[in-house]
């Protein structure tokens, strides 16, 4: 740019002093001359100088050639530089240039993808080898299988750890080689920056360059100019010297300017030098960089490798295994299809079968429709049938148990509604020894009704319903009874007395011992055992009370406080029943509970009296059975009760001079046993009037002794010599009871039923009607053994007390 303006300048001041030349005169001349003569020295001068000009232009010329040729070479090595460079940097491109390194890094990311893919597939197969090992184990305990599958599941597990190891160098490596690509765009953004520089730089060069060859290219072509001026000088000196001022401020300017060239030359020379050591600087980077890539490919092919290895060995093993396991799933294969062949043609008859009932169920609702409607039928006819013949069982057993009723009595009325045993108990340690204890009483061997005692050396003998001799046990006694207890399931009231002396055994046959009980326990034994039998149509209860009659006061032995005194009262209702208000009524439902009961009685009764044998004997024991049933077809409904009687001692207390309270008690007993032997005489003789209310004890036996009732008198005998007497006056007694001959009045009765109801009110023993009765001698008398002929030849005797006081 200063170039072209100093060309420029330097042609138009060279005009411009062409047109400033004027004419002078004759001093003028001189001095004219002698500034022409000036003139021609400072032209001469100038032509030297021009001259020197020229060969310093010229001298500048061939340098400034010559330096345009060496800047020409310099910048053409410079662009081949440049050039070989690029080729160099394109080749380092290519070599490890983006490109290569992208290729690397694609391909590295493919096998990444592979690698991922392949893990992806093991993991899918260890799946499976966990969904293998997590179904349930076949029960082969101690097998090597199980063995080998805990093996497997140990190698699975660290094969999952290196896996997972694997993974976690993988994501490592992702990393580095991410950093690494990062680090290489960064060296790829500063070698596009140093070639960019570059590209500029090279462009000012050959600016520059350009710049020069037209500076040059104007000062050659300046040189006319020159020739002119310095002719024009030689002609007009000042002209000459403004031109010669002007040249030489050119020629100033242009040595500044080569100057400035030189300097601007260095400072190209300084910044190719420069841009040198950057290359080289560059170079080592990227072989740095190149090393450094190479050993981070080297360890990741290193690690890629063994990644590899890994993966080949656990798929190997994996493989092994899984071959292993489908050879047994083969194994299996094979027998369940040898399974199958065989299971196929049963599944086919299986199949055949399964259409043949198919078809039969499509038919089976009809055929059951018809089945149902005719089992109905049947059923309903059955039903019919059924209900029908009920009826006619259920009117059948009612007429049987009507029957059954008459029949028991017509027995009742043909053996008598009160019958009268006997017993004898064995001699014992207590009747002593010597002729006192000897034993005074016979039985008939071919008649056991008959009884013969020896008293005061004469024979006497009596007949009752039935004898049992000391060796008798309490079952045959028992057995004797039985029919009478069943009875009162039927709803007959039964009465059972034990009379007889103290001492002859009465509570022995009432009670027992515990280890052989008496008629009370096992009367209630058995029925227990016959309500049970009777159960599925009958429902029973079976209550009891425990009483005791002491001179003439009736006590609850089952009550709370024994020792109030009850009354026995006329049912409000207007039955004409008789009750005890206060009188305890257990229920019992086992033997337990009457063991109970009777033990409970007993204790009341121990508490009460201080000497209980002189005290038992002294009062009458009741124990009252109530058996209530139910017939649940019919719901006809029974009450039976039964009466056991445990009675005071039967013997004379007063003939011994008894005074006191022993002969009050003494009068209490005599009364209460003359009023039974009364109304058992008037009840079998069948009077209109019974005297119940003669004594507390038939008064509270009032409905168990009238009516169907049925009585049974165990007369009980001690056989000892020394207790002839009051053997005897029992045994009176009882036949006296046993054989009132029936009057006409009472046969009328007879037909009749008897009912509490219907007895009138007692008239005193003493002035009573008595049925006739004696007792008849031995059979040296030449009374016949028969009890019919007995009965036939018995006279009514007269006398009114059975027993005497
Ligand atoms: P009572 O009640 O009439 O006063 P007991 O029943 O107390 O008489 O009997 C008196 C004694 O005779 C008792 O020791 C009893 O064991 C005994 N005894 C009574 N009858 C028999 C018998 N049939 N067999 C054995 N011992 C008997
Ligand atoms: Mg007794």
């Amino acid at each position: 740019m200063n170039v072209e303006k100093t060309g420029r300048r330097l042609f138009g001041s060279g005009r411009c002093s062409s047109l400033s030349g004027s004419p002078g005169a004759a001093p003028m001349v001189h001095r004219m001359v002698e500034a022409m003569s000036q003139l021609q020295e400072e032209k001469a001068q100038l032509q030297e100088e021009l001259v020197a000009l020229r060969e310093r232009l010229a001298l500048c010329d061939s340098n400034q050639q010559g330096t345009s040729t060496q800047l020409q070479n310099q910048v053409e090595n410079l662009k081949e530089k440049l050039i070989s460079q690029a080729q160099e940097v394109s080749r380092l491109r290519s070599e490890l240039g983006g490109t290569d390194l992208e290729k690397h890094r694609d391909l590295l990311m493919v096998e990444n993808e592979r690698l991922r893919q392949e893990m992806r597939r093991c993991e899918a197969e260890l799946q499976e080898l966990q969904e293998l090992q997590a179904k349930p184990a076949t029960p082969c305990p101690g097998c090597e299988h199980s063995q080998e599958s805990a093996q497997l599941r140990n190698r699975l597990s660290q094969l999952q750890l290196e896996v997972a190891e694997n993974k976690g160098m993988l994501s490592e490596l992702n990393l580095e080689v991410q950093q690494k690509t990062d680090r290489l765009a960064e060296v790829e953004l500063r070698l596009k920056d140093c070639l960019a520089e570059k590209a500029q730089e090279e462009e000012r060069l050959s600016r520059r360059l350009r710049d020069s060859h037209e500076t040059i290219a104007s000062l050659r072509a300046q040189s006319p100019p020159v020739k002119y001026i310095i002719k024009t000088v030689e002609v007009e000196s000042s002209k000459t010297k403004q031109a010669l001022s002007e040249c030489q401020a050119r020629n100033q300017h242009l040595q500044e300017q080569v100057a400035m060239q030189r300097q601007v030359l260095k400072e190209m020379e300084q910044q190719l030098q420069s841009s040198h050591q950057l290359t080289a600087q560059l170079r080592a980077q990227i072989a740095m960089y190149e090393s450094e890539l190479e050993r981070a490919h080297g360890q990741m092919l290193e690690e890629m490798q063994s990644l590899e290895e890994d993966k080949n060995r656990a798929i190997e093993e994996a493989f092994a295994r899984a071959q292993v396991e489908m050879k047994a799933v083969h194994e299996n294969l094979a027998g369940v299809r040898t399974n199958l062949l065989t299971l196929q043609p049963a599944l086919r008859t299986l199949t055949n079968d399964y259409n043949g009932l198919k078809r039969q169920v499509r038919g089976f609702p009809l055929l059951l429709q018809e089945a149902l409607r005719s089992v109905k039928a049947e059923i309903g006819q059955a039903i019919e049938e059924v209900n029908s013949s009920n009826q006619e069982l259920l009117r059948k057993y009612r007429r049987e148990l009507q029957l059954r009723k008459k029949c028991h009595n017509e027995l009742v009325r043909l053996k008598g509604n009160i019958r009268v045993i006997a017993r004898v108990r064995p001699v014992t340690k207590e009747d002593g020894e010597g002729p006192e204890a000897t034993n005074a009483v016979t039985f008939d061997s071919d008649d056991d009704s008959i009884i013969h005692l020896l008293h005061k050396g004469k024979p006497v003998s009596f007949e009752l319903d039935k004898v049992f001799s000391p060796q008798a046990s309490q079952q045959d006694v028992f057995q004797e009874v039985q029919a009478l207890i069943t009875s009162c399931i039927d709803g007959f009231n039964v009465c059972i007395f034990a009379y007889g002396q103290t001492g002859a055994g009465k509570t022995y046959t009432m009670e027992g011992t515990p280890e052989n009980p008496g008629i009370n326990q096992r009367a209630l034994q058995l029925l227990f055992s016959e309500v049970q039998e009777k159960a599925s149509d009958w429902e029973y209860t079976i209550t009891v009370s425990a009483a005791e009659i002491y001179n003439e006061a009736l006590r609850d032995l089952l009550g709370k406080e024994p020792q109030e005194k009850l009354e026995i009262r006329l049912c409000p209702d207007g039955s004409g029943q008789l009750y005890v208000p206060g009188l305890t009524e257990f229920q019992v439902r086992s033997v337990d509970d009457i063991n109970k009961v009777f033990e409970f009685g007993h204790t009341n009764r121990t508490t009460e009296f201080t000497n209980l044998n002189e005290h038992s004997s002294r009062s009458h024991a009741l124990l009252i059975v109530t058996v209530r049933g139910v017939d649940g077809s019919t719901g006809l409904r029974t009450t039976g009760k039964l009466n056991l009687v445990d009675l005071a001692g039967s013997e004379r207390v007063g003939k011994s001079g008894a005074e006191g309270n022993r002969l009050r008690e003494a009068q209490h007993i005599n009364k209460s046993l003359s009023a039974l032997g009364d109304v058992i005489a008037a009840l079998r003789s069948r009077q209109g009037h019974v005297p119940f209310r003669n004594s507390k004890l038939t008064y509270l036996l009032q409905d168990s002794l009238s009516g169907d009732s049925k009585t049974l008198m165990v007369v009980q005998v001690s056989p000892v010599e020394k207790n002839t007497s009051e053997t005897l006056y029992s045994l009176k007694f009882a036949e006296r009871v046993r054989s009132v001959e029936l009057g006409p009045g009472s046969r009328r009765a007879e037909l009749g039923s008897w009912s509490s109801q219907e007895h009138l009110e007692w008239e005193p023993a003493c002035q009573t009607p008595q049925p006739t009765a004696r007792a008849h001698s031995a059979p040296s008398s030449g009374t016949s053994s028969r009890p019919g002929s007995i009965r036939r030849k018995l006279q009514p005797s007269g006398k009114s007390r059975p027993v005497p006081v």
